[in-house]
C-alpha cells in the first residue's frame, strides 16, 4: 500500500456487491458491501456509502449484481481422478477402489496428473471453489504445476501405503512403499513445497486408508506432521466394508485403531467416518480431530454415510466438519452441490428439517474447513487481514431469484456454476464464469487427448457400465 497525501493506492476494489455473506465471527451479511484488497489481502470491508474516500483503486469491479462469499475450501478433493470420470459407478467401496481407481492411478503418468489436475482446478475454481486438499498421489510435482497454472490455493500431500494386501483389497505394487521411504517422502515434499507459490501451496501428510497401512506407517508418518505442524489426513470409516476389514484384523474400528496408535489430534483429518461406534464421536471431540463430509461420493457409491451418518452431532459437539467434492469419478467438483447434498441429504436421513440447516453448510464449505486445515487465520471468511479469496454469485441466473435469503439461494438452489468472479489471493482468476490465465480451449483440446490414451491403456470399455449401447 502507498500513502500519499491525498489517498492511499490499493489493487483492487469491488462495490456495491448486493449481498456479502462474510462468515466473519459475528456471521454478517452485508448490503451494498464494499471490499478494498491491496496486496493479495482484504483491507477494509463495510458498506459502500461508508467506504473512506482516500482509496484509490487500480482496478474497480462493479458488484451490484452479485452475492459474495468467501471463496470455498474443498477438504477432500483427488485432483488425480479427474480423467476417470464415468469409469467407475454403480461400484461399491471395495469395487471402486481396488478394481477401478487404483488400477487408474497406478498407470498414471506426470504429464496425465498434471492434465487430470489442471482439469480439477477448472472446475473447481469456475465453481467457486479456491482452495483445496489433496489427499496427494505419486505425482506432486505435476499436482503443483497445475495449481500453478489456474491460480489456485491447495493443501498438498504424497499418497502413501505400505501394505499391498489386507482383508479390504490389494493395492497395485507402484503405490506401495516402505514406512521409512513414506516418512522420508513425506518430509521431502514438506521440505520443497510448503510455501510456495507465495504461500499458495500450504503441505499435509497424508496415508490413504486404514486396512493398508501398518501400525508403524500411521505412527511414523504422524511424527512427520507433528515436527511440521501439518495435517495429517486419510480416509476412516468410509463404508462397511473398510469397517468390517478393521474389526476383523486389528479387532477394533479404524477410529478406535488411530486412538490407540495416539495419533488423533487437532491436526487431523479424517475423511468420511460414516461407520463410527458409540463411543467414537466423543473421542473426536476430546482429540480435537476434523471430519470431512463427502455426500456426493457417499451417495454415488452407496457408502452409507448420510443415512448412517453423524454430521450433525458431531458439529453439535464442537468437532469442525468440513466438505469434500472427492472426485470427478462419482460426480460434480462443486462445493455447491455438496452443500445442497449434506443438508438435505441429513434431512431426508432423519425425516428432520431442522437438522442441518443451510448456514452450517456454509460453514463446513468455508470457515470450519479453514480450521480443519490450520488455515483458520488466513482464509476461510471475508476479514480484514485475510487473504483476499472471495467468490461473486450472478443473481441474474434463474436459480438466484427472487433474492431474499442469500444463504437459502446458495445453499438450496443455486450451484457452482453460477459463480461469476473468483479471486484468489487477490488476484482475479476467474471472470465471467472463464479463468482469466488459461486458454480454457486449449485445456479441454489436451483433456480430450490425454483422456482417450489413458481409455485405451486401461482398456476403458471394460470399465464403462453402459447398458444401453452406442452406435
Ligand atoms: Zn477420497
Amino acid at each position: 500500500m502507498t500513502a500519499a497525501n491525498d489517498g492511499v493506492d490499493v489493487d483492487l476494489v469491488i462495490r456495491n456487491i448486493e449481498f456479502l455473506i462474510t462468515v466473519d465471527p459475528e456471521r454478517r451479511i452485508l448490503r451494498n458491501a464494499t471490499v478494498v484488497v491491496d496486496g493479495g489481502r482484504f483491507v477494509w470491508i463495510g458498506r459502500d456509502n461508508e467506504m473512506p474516500p482516500t482509496y484509490r483503486a487500480r482496478r474497480i469491479l462493479d458488484g451490484s449484481r452479485f452475492v459474495g462469499t468467501p471463496g470455498m475450501i474443498d477438504c477432500h478433493q483427488h485432483s488425480s481422478f479427474q480423467l476417470a470420470r464415468g469409469l467407475a459407478d454403480e461400484a461399491n467401496a471395495r469395487e471402486f477402489l481396488i478394481d477401478r481407481m487404483y488400477p487408474y492411478e497406478a498407470v498414471l503418468d506426470d504429464n496425465d496428473v498434471r492434465v487430470s489436475a489442471t482439469l480439477a482446478s477448472r472446475e473447481m475454481l469456475l465453481h467457486g471453489t479456491t482452495c483445496f486438499a489433496d489427499p496427494g498421489n505419486n505425482h506432486p510435482s505435476a499436482t503443483v504445476e497445475a495449481v500453478t497454472k489456474t491460480g489456485q490455493r491447495m493443501v498438498l500431500a504424497r499418497s502413501a501405503f505400505d501394505l499391498r494386501g489386507s482383508d479390504f483389497g490389494v493395492v497395485p505394487e507402484s503405490m506401495v512403499s516402505t514406512p521409512e521411504q513414506a516418512q522420508r517422502q513425506a518430509q521431502e515434499l514438506i521440505d520443497e513445497f510448503d510455501g510456495s507459490l507465495g504461500g499458495r501451496i500450504r503441505t499435509s501428510v497424508s496415508f490413504r486408508g486404514l486396512n493398508n497401512s501398518s501400525d508403524d506407517l500411521i505412527k511414523g508418518l504422524s511424527e512427520v506432521a507433528t515436527a511440521a505442524g501439518a495435517v495429517l489426513q486419510t480416509h476412516a470409516a468410509f463404508s462397511y466394508s473398510t469397517h468390517d476389514a478393521s474389526v476383523a484384523k486389528y479387532g477394533m474400528s479404524e477410529i478406535s485403531r488411530l486412538a490407540s496408535l495416539g495419533v488423533l489430534n487437532e491436526r487431523t483429518m479424517l475423511v468420511h467416518c460414516g461407520w463410527l461406534e458409540p463411543g467414537e464421536l466423543r473421542l473426536l471431540q476430546e482429540t480435537g480431530a476434523g471430519v470431512v463430509a463427502a455426500p456426493s461420493s457417499s451417495m454415488h457409491n452407496g457408502y452409507g454415510n448420510l443415512s448412517r451418518g453423524f454430521a450433525p452431532e458431531l458439529r453439535a459437539l464442537g468437532v469442525p466438519v468440513g466438505l469434500g467434492s472427492d472426485h470427478a469419478c462419482s460426480g460434480p467438483v462443486d462445493l455447491v452441490r455438496e452443500m445442497f447434498l449434506v443438508t438435505c441429504g441429513y434431512k431426508e436421513a432423519r425425516a428432520n428439517p431442522r437438522v442441518m440447516p443451510p448456514e452450517a453448510a456454509v460453514e463446513m464449505a468455508t470457515i470450519d474447513a479453514a480450521r480443519i486445515l490450520g488455515l483458520e487465520d488466513e482464509i476461510g471468511s471475508i476479514e480484514v487481514g485475510k487473504r483476499a479469496d472471495l467468490v461473486l454469485f450472478d443473481t441474474d441466473d434463474p436459480s438466484w431469484q427472487p433474492l431474499y435469503n442469500p444463504v437459502s439461494n446458495l445453499v438450496y438452489s443455486a450451484t457452482g456454476s453460477t459463480a461469476d468472479t473468483v479471486l484468489v489471493d487477490g488476484q482475479v482468476v476467474a471472470l465471467g464464469g472463464r479463468l482469466v490465465s488459461c486458454n480454457e480451449a486449449d485445456l479441454v483440446a489436451e483433456g480430450r487427448e490425454t483422456a482417450s490414451k489413458l481409455y485405451g491403456k486401461l482398456d476403458g470399455d471394460r470399465l464403462v457400465t453402459s447398458r444401453w449401447s452406442y452406435s
